[in-house]
């Protein structure tokens, strides 16, 4: 699957900092045939993947766009379509279909939240869908690829 993650306070805290998991979680996706995109609503954060060292993991950056993301989505002329993508902003899961990650705003080794995602992406992998509640389908209506 083509995987989307946000960059702010999905795994970048509001004090710069790593989300705990993050490299792992991406070596894993990887490792399980997934490909990695970043994308931003405020840019292109390749700078931001350079300095936590992301960047064998990443295939893209591409700027987010801000509302009416599936009719944004569908007009921006992507390379691929997000399969799935991973936001701490409810809205962008809503539209587009994939995960709500809980908010990463400071450092703590105690947040596993990404360790929970990996979990939930690969069950959607393998089955399609997932019970948690912070899974939304695809749209049906919405645009595709
Ligand atoms: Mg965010």
């Amino acid at each position: 699957m083509n995987i989307f993650f946000d960059v702010d306070f999905t795994w970048l805290g509001l004090d710069q900092s790593l989300r705990p998991g993050t490299h792992e979680t991406m070596q894993r996706l990887l490792a399980d045939g997934h490909k990695i995109y970043i994308w931003s609503g405020v840019g292109i954060r390749w700078p931001e993947v350079h300095q936590h060292r992301l960047t064998p993991y990443v295939t893209d950056c591409f700027v987010k766009p801000l509302s009416q993301y599936a009719e944004r989505v569908a007009q921006m002329d992507l390379p691929v379509w997000p399969d799935l993508v991973i936001d701490d902003f409810p809205e962008v899961p809503a539209a587009l279909g994939g995960f709500w990650i809980r908010p990463y705003f400071y450092f703590s080794n105690t947040d596993d939240e990404m360790e929970v995602i990996y979990r939930l992406i690969t069950e959607v992998a393998r089955t399609g869908r997932s019970a948690d509640r912070r899974f939304k389908p695809k749209p049906l209506n919405g645009a595709s690829a």
